[in-house]
């Protein structure tokens, strides 16, 4: 079945306020199975909105209808969809009560306009609103569905999840699962074309990449009778992504993080962890710091943005500073092996770059990085290019140092168990 929304407001028109409605809808339903083709935001204006639901109702099974069921003028979108459904309104006496209730509650008297709220189109079924005076609707004519539920997201998602749901999953049995694999140190393009044939040939389950900063996740998204039948149809798939992507999949759980995957993988081997940090200022640091249990292997990090802090701080020698300059393979791989040695850690990563808007020059650009880690005094330095702003920049260094060491302390353990150490 077809799902359009509709969201109604002059407010989200003008951008005072960000459509969050739109963005929690669309993916509930599309975890129902439904398929949204059409998404709409409409003033406070009748005649406007009278067309949009027209036009919605002839191409659409069910159109939800977020907004306008205030007590105010400009709240129309009730009167517009009886008109259209051709429904009188009529006074719901169980939706006159909770209002009733809902002011004695607050020591409040409602105003006449407050009763406006209690008029339902006829034959409507009512939904309950515990959190504000509007109640929602739904007008169900032949096949076509149509749902009013209130602008105010704290009103909307409850009434959604525990009214509308279980409405819409009667109408279209059946369940939408996905697990999403999370790769790094390989680009979005590397893994389609890796991944082409089954992205090509897909039906059920579907396949859909994203690139993320760092990163790339690929959501495997199976349709379904229930859960169980889900899972048995994306396992397969994802079994096929893993032997083709090997070592590039950190994760194949949503709430495992990148940080968190280096975080565990510090703790599996019991390695500590010291960052030194030039141009992302901390970034990587506050990233590890964010995982719960990181305190048994992060042991400190510094911010060395100065020349000076690099020199006093982790022992760069000045002539390599005034050889090579700071953002420099040589300068990064000194932060790394003297924050090594003073912090007697296992893993030091240091990151040095020019993150911009200005010093850039034709030899060294804006977006120039160098990360080096020590693994066990072994030293990886890798110069990176990224592009974008200063904010961006940062990010994508702090994102590329984690997935730097994850694949050094990776090949470290893989030399040892392969007998080269
Ligand atoms: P009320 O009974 O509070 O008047 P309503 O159903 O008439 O509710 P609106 O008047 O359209 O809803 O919106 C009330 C508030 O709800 C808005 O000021 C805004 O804060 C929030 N809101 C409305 N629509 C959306 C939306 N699509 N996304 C996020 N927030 C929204």
């Amino acid at each position: 079945m077809t799902v359009e929304l509709i969201c109604v407001g002059t407010e989200l028109l003008l951008g005072n306020i960000v459509n969050t409605n739109a963005a929690y809808l669309a993916e509930k339903c599309a975890g129902l199975g439904l398929s949204c083709y059409y998404q709409t935001v409409v003033g406070d204006n009748e005649q406007r909105l009278e067309n949009t639901l027209h036009t919605a109702i002839e191409r659409s099974d069910i159109v939800i209808l977020s907004g306008g069921l205030g007590p105010t003028e400009d709240d129309l979108t009730k009167e517009v969809a009886s008109r259209v459904m051709g429904r009188e309104l009529v006074e719901d006496a169980g939706s006159r009560a909770c209002i009733e209730a809902f002011f004695a509650a607050r020591g409040a008297i409602p105003t006449e306009n407050n009763w406006k709220q209690a008029l339902i189109p006829r034959d409507g079924i009512v939904l309950p609103n515990p959190n504000g005076t509007a109640p929602g609707v739904i007008i169900a004519e032949k096949d076509t569905h149509v749902v009013l539920l209130p602008g105010p997201p704290h009103e909307l998602k409850p009434m959604f999840e525990n009214h509308v749901m279980p409405y819409l999953m009667k109408l279209e049995p059946g369940i939408i699962s996905s697990q999403t694999v999370k790769v790094c140190g390989i680009g979005e393009s590397k893994v389609e074309t890796l991944l082409k044939d089954l992205i090509d040939g897909q039906e059920n389950p579907t396949l859909a990449t994203y690139a993320k900063t760092g990163e790339v996740h690929i959501r495997v998204t199976a349709k379904a009778e229930g859960e169980k039948e889900a899972r048995r149809l994306i396992k397969p798939v994802v079994k096929e992504i893993k032997s083709r992507l090997g070592n590039n999949i950190y994760t194949t759980e949503e709430e495992v993080t990148l940080e968190r995957a280096v975080v565990e993988l510090l703790l599996a081997n019991e390695l500590t962890v010291t960052c030194a940090e030039s141009c992302t200022g901390g970034l990587l640091s506050a990233r590890l710091i964010n995982v719960p249990g990181v305190s048994d292997v992060y042991k400190s990090g510094y911010v060395t943005y100065s020349n000076k802090a690099k020199r006093k701080l982790l022992g760069v020698k000045k002539s390599t500073l005034n050889k090579y300059g700071a953002v420099s393979r040589q300068t990064a791989e000194e932060m790394a092996r003297g924050l090594a040695f003073l912090s007697k850690s296992d893993v030091a990563v240091s990151i040095t770059g020019l993150a911009g808007p200005d010093g850039g020059t034709e030899e060294k650009p804006v977006g120039l990085v160098y990360i080096a880690c020590c693994v066990k005094g072994e030293v990886t330095v890798k110069e990176y290019h990224f592009s974008g702003n200063r904010q961006t920049i940062r990010e994508a260094a702090a994102s590329a140092a984690l997935v730097l060491m994850r694949s050094c302390i990776l090949e470290y353990f893989s030399e040892i168990t392969f007998g080269k150490k």
